[in-house]
């Protein structure tokens, strides 16, 4: 059963990271996010809007990364999309306890399924960095936004 589950974990991901949605640029956008994983070569940049009352109504991403960074920067456009800001920063923070907590934690994760499939990273701590960089690099949009709505 649990190696059922893992083979389903991979074909997530692979499907993800061969076909990942939300993949391009939208134009316009109102905030946008570069995330940059030197260890292992991951590029990200999320191109977010989002709306007078904080809800995030359109989300793409533009970028190259190993399968782990496309198919977790394709999983997290995919369930922050119409969310608000404050949901989504708390996707980000189950997400980081989930990679991050030991192996026998993730059944008591409040990540939501659809993250789970990439709770097997934290046997590989060189591969947290690359599940993580786009949620970093959304949590940059989401901080970036005033600066940016200011200076047009
Ligand atoms: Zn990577």
């Amino acid at each position: 059963m649990m190696d059922d589950l893992k083979s389903l974990y991979q074909e997530v991901i692979l499907d993800h990271s061969k076909s990942p949605r939300n993949f391009g640029k939208i134009e316009p956008h109102t905030t946008e996010g570069h995330g940059d994983n030197p260890l292992c070569g991951d590029q990200v940049t999320l191109y977010v809007n989002v709306d007078d009352a904080g809800i995030i109504t359109d989300i793409s991403f533009e970028g190259k990364g190993c399968a782990i960074s496309t198919a977790s920067t394709s999983l997290l456009t995919q369930l922050v999309k119409g969310k608000s800001k404050g949901e989504a920063t708390e996707l980000f923070g189950q997400f980081q306890d989930m990679v991050t907590s030991s192996p026998e934690d993730t059944n008591r994760s409040e990540a939501p399924d659809e993250l789970k499939v990439l709770a097997g990273v934290k046997q590989f701590p060189m591969r947290v960095k690359c599940a993580t960089l786009s949620w970093h690099a959304l949590k940059a949009a989401l901080e970036n936004k005033a600066a940016l709505a200011t200076s047009e």
